[in-house]
């Protein structure tokens, strides 16, 4: 049985990263850059005035100036700035050749078509040299960067209309176990409404996977294997849930043993033992989660997730880790690490952990609302009120 870190570790290696692919900028937010965006012209293009004002020479400062025209966002002034004259300029408007600053409207007083500017007052105010925010050939967004608000507002700003992003994993997903039954469907003696699926949607769509859901597969090898199958011809990952513990009717490890490669089978990790691995064919990526409902969730977060983030590219597959304080007695199991579900406080410096109460793996209440993952390490006492350990970050408070 590997430990869980060493599982998580193994995921990542035998996960590929997909290819790319060229979108549009209105379909590009939330995906991967698959390469440097690398700026084709400096910003902004030109020198702009960043108030309204006047362009002067600033060797006129003290002086009365005429005005000899006007500069706004879009529409030039004509021709070149001679001595002992001012031109008038808006936000935007382009910095008329021969003026080397902008005065503020509020510090100049004007007098019909003349102005009288301030003394000494020096170059280079009250506008944007043209390439001081970049220059043409700097790498404004690094390959293996989410594509968000700020990097898609300077692709556009630069003209770049289409980017090179990484394509998103199709994954399939299924809920396996007689006992289920659909959402909305009254359960029978003994059964219960399939939840799994809804949460692992949610989960896998925040991640930026493209989804098949596939509905509830019997605990019979047969029509299993016939799902299984299919779903990994038209999908790069198949998610089940349930079927992977040492039952009789669990029969997802055996199918995916006979389909490919099982690298995992068991793992020291608590919520979650039977978390299985295993990839089929040329790089395709089968993980069985657990049925619990947490269990399937917390397997999906140490191990899954990390893998779909990996797979589009994402330089940092892996949630932010911080040290936390824990503000309750945390006992420690056997030979397995434990991830509890935390709330979070600040308390000075620190991010003190609040667990979410019970944290029995059928108990989906102790996800609700929590923001950290704690790792507590197997073995000894456990860990009393106080100690500072390592968790996972889903939510700052
Ligand atoms: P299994 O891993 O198949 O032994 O499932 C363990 C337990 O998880 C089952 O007894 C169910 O109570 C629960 N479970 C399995 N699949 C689901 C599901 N899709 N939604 C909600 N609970 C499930
Ligand atoms: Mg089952």
């Amino acid at each position: 049985m590997l430990a869980a870190n060493e599982a998580a570790a193994l995921v990542l290696e035998r996960t590929p990263v997909l290819g790319g692919e060229e979108v549009s900028l209105a379909d590009a937010a939330g995906r991967v850059a698959a390469e440097d965006l690398v700026a084709p012209r400096g910003l902004p293009a030109f020198p702009a005035s960043a108030v309204d004002g006047y362009a002067i020479r600033s060797a006129d400062g003290g002086g009365r100036l005429r005005v000899a025209g006007e500069s706004a966002a879009g529409r030039p002034f004509t021709g070149a700035l001679v001595p002992g004259s001012a031109a008038r300029i808006l936000t935007g408007g382009i910095l008329p050749e021969g003026a080397d600053t902008v005065v503020m409207v509020e510090e100049v007083e004007q007098l019909g078509d003349h102005v009288v500017v301030p003394e000494r007052f020096g170059a280079g105010r009250n506008f944007h040299p043209s390439g001081s925010d970049l220059a043409a050939g700097d790498v404004v967004v690094r390959g293996g960067r989410p594509l968000g608000a700020a990097e898609l507002g300077l692709a556009a700003a630069l003209g770049v209309d289409r980017l090179r992003v990484h394509r998103r994993p199709r994954v399939a997903l299924m809920s396996t176990g007689d006992e289920l039954v659909e959402v909305g469907r009254t359960p029978g003696p003994g059964q219960i409404t399939d939840s799994n699926r809804w949460a692992l949607l949610a989960a896998l769509r925040e991640v930026g996977a493209e989804v098949r859901l596939l509905g509830i597969a019997p605990d019979r090898p047969e029509p299993l294997r016939e799902l299984v199958t299919g779903a990994l011809e038209a999908s790069d990952v198949l998610v089940t849930s349930g079927g992977v513990s040492v039952g009789t009717h669990d029969l997802v490890k055996p199918l995916l043993e006979s389909l490919g490669e099982v690298h995992i089978g068991r793992v020291k990790l608590k919520p979650g033992k039977p978390f299985t691995f295993a990839t089929v064919g040329d790089g395709k990526l089968a993980f069985g989660l657990p049925g619990f409902p947490v269990s399937s969730l917390v397997t999906f977060e140490v191990f899954v997730r990390p893998a779909l983030r990996k797979m589009q590219g994402h330089d940092r597959p892996q949630r932010p880790q911080l040290p936390v304080r824990l503000d309750y007695d945390a006992l420690a199991t056997g030979d397995r690490t434990e991830y509890q579900r935390v709330i979070l406080r600040r308390e000075g410096n620190e991010l003190v952990a609040m667990t979410t109460g019970s944290q029995s793996s059928s108990r989906l209440m102790s996800l609700l609302g929590a923001q950290a993952l704690v790792r507590i390490p197997p073995g000894g006492e456990g860990y009393p009120a106080g100690t500072v350990v390592e968790a996972l970050i889903l939510e700052l408070p």
